[in-house]
Order: structure tokens, then sequence, then C-alpha cells
């Protein structure tokens, strides 16, 4: 038999809609809990709910936690683990746990859009779907995974992109990574390996600051003034900033504070191509760690993994290019 530990966190598809007012929120009981549904013949659920929580107030803590249970259970000899998370800040958790724990079992996130009781509610389908990737052998080796709507998507890329609707998640310029289909769980590409890096503690200020047109240094020149571990910005199209923004991001850098950079583009990844002031040339002499293909939110956990392990600037550089 193969034991997969499921872990519920909380999260839409753990809540109902009340009939009268319209409103959903956290049942008393977690309905998957009770959920009829197929597991393949030789898998045995063990189920715990270690939170119940929507995930907007999930933190770093809470991934820590997901984090050591995870690894209790591989030394338990757990062939799997599936997770269910409310889908605003899956992608931070799934990352988190890609991150730091690497490519071991298969770990799959999964959540819903639509509530326990509503009309095509989404959750128990995607719940199964999760058991059935979390028990295939392929699934084994290829990082976090995250598994909604018939679709794999690999949890360093993944990102919520509709607020409502049950196709949310998506994989912006590469694609899911396989399909489930009625028969077949089928994996098409596979990302390369990169660095894995655990943490024990999550402390530290890192904010995330978004760039636009017009933006000037004031923003970024009050947050100088706390005790900051790090910053991420959004940066324009290649990765690009006004120049306005320039020396308060100057002073943030004679501080030693690491200031990393993604594009606040969908698709894409950042680079230092532009030689105009605020181009990514000048921005990547300045000291600007440019971060290449994970969006702000990503950036900042790994950032936030990278200063709890105290790396040095270039071990902290190489890691958060990689
Ligand atoms: N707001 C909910 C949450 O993230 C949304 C969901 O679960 O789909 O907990």
């Amino acid at each position: 038999m193969k034991k997969i530990l499921v872990l519920h966190t909380g999260g839409t598809i753990a809540m109902k809609e009340d009939s009268i007012t319209g409103g959903v929120s956290p049942d008393v009981v977690n309905p998957l809990m009770a959920a009829e549904i197929a597991i393949p013949q030789e898998v045995e659920l063990f189920v715990e709910d270690i939170f119940n929580v929507p995930s907007p107030h999930i933190m770093p803590e809470h991934m820590l936690r997901l984090k050591n249970r995870i690894l209790k259970a591989i030394a338990q000899k757990f062939s799997g683990i599936v997770i269910t998370h409310g889908t605003d800040t899956l992608e931070e958790t799934a990352f988190f746990l890609d991150t730091t724990i690497g490519h071991l079992i298969p770990i799959v996130l999964t959540g819903a859009m639509r509530s326990s009781n509503e009309l095509g509610s989404d959750g128990l389908y995607n719940f199964e779907s999760a058991i059935r990737v979390a028990s295939c052998p392929e699934a084994r080796d290829k990082g976090v995974l995250v598994v909604m709507n018939d679709e794999i998507h690999s949890a360093r890329y993944v990102t919520k992109t509709h607020t409502t609707n049950v196709a949310t998640f998506r994989t912006p310029t590469l694609g899911p990574i396989g399909i489930v289909t009625k028969q077949r769980i089928l994996f098409m590409q596979e990302l390369l390996e990169t660095e894995h890096l655990d943490t024990n503690l999550v402390e530290g200020l890192i904010p995330i600051v978004k760039a636009y047109a017009g933006m000037h240094g004031d923003l970024i020149e009050t947050l100088a003034k706390s005790p900051l571990d790090g910053l991420v910005i959004e940066a324009l199209g290649a990765g690009n900033l006004p120049p306005d923004t320039l020396p308060a991001i100057r002073l943030l850098i004679e501080k030693n504070v690491p200031v990393v950079l993604v594009s606040r583009c969908f698709n894409g990844i950042a680079e230092p191509v532009y030689e105009y002031e605020g181009g990514g040339k000048e921005l990547q002499d300045l000291g600007i760690i440019f971060c290449n293909s994970i969006n702000s939110q990503k950036a900042r956990l790994k950032l936030l993994i990278a200063t709890n392990n105290q790396l040095s600037t270039d071990r902290l550089i190489h890691f958060m290019q990689s």
C-alpha cells in the first residue's frame, strides 16, 4: 500500500456558502473530512487538519510548520503528500516548500475556487486529482506540484491569474508541466533543478514595491528609514525603473540591504538590457540583483530564505539568480 498524507490547511475548499447572505466562510467541520472520493486502490490516506485558515491569513510560520510536518512524514515513509490550501496564497506556500524541501516524494497542493456547497464546486474534484497525482510514480522528483482544474503546474512558476474562474492557475511563459485525464496522469515537460535551501527561521522585513509610470523615490526613501532586511521591486518591462527612484535605491544598497528586481510583466524574464538612465544595465551596475523568471511574491520568499541563512553577498546573488 502507498501511504499518502493529506494536510488540510483551510481555504475555500474547506468553506461553505451561506444560502441567505451568499457569504463564504469556513464550516464547523471541514467538508473534505467527510467527503466520498474515489482513491486509487493501492492508496491509504492519512488525514490531518494541520490548521484551518483562509489563505490570506497564511504566514511564513505556517509554511515552516508545513515543511517540518512534511520532513517528518518523509521520515515516516509516506510516499506522497497532498496539501489543501486557499488559492490566494497557494503559490507562495508551494514555492516555499519547493525551495526548502527539494525534489523528494511527490508534494501536491490543491484548492478550490468554489466552496463545497456551491453549484459546480471544484473542491472534491481537485482533491481527488491531487491524490491521483501524489500517488503516481512519475510525480517523484518533479519538485512541489500544484494540481487544479486537470492541470499539473510546477510550484516554481505557477500563479493565480483570475479572481473567480476555476481555470485560475497558470504558468506564464512555460505552461503546465502535465495534465490529469480521466485515465492517466501525463507529464509533458520537466524543470531543470534549482538550488534548494532549507531554513528554520523566517524572520525579517522584506516588502515588495511595484514600479509605475511617474514613480518617485519617496516610497522607497520612507522604506529605507525602517530596518529593512531586503526589498523586492517589480520593475517595468525587461527590468527598468523611472530615474527618480534611483537615489533612494542607492541609499539602500549603501546600507547593504539586498535589492532584488523582477519584472511586473506576466510573461518573460527580467534582464539588464537597456543603457538609458534607469535602464537595466544601470540598475545592475548599482548592485540590484536581477532575479529571473519568478514573480515578486516568490522572490520575496526566496530572499527571506536567503537572508535567514545569512548568505554572503556572492552566495545570495547566486541563489537569487538560480
Ligand atoms: N480567499 C480564499 C483563500 O485563499 C480563496 C480560495 O481558497 O480559493 O482562502
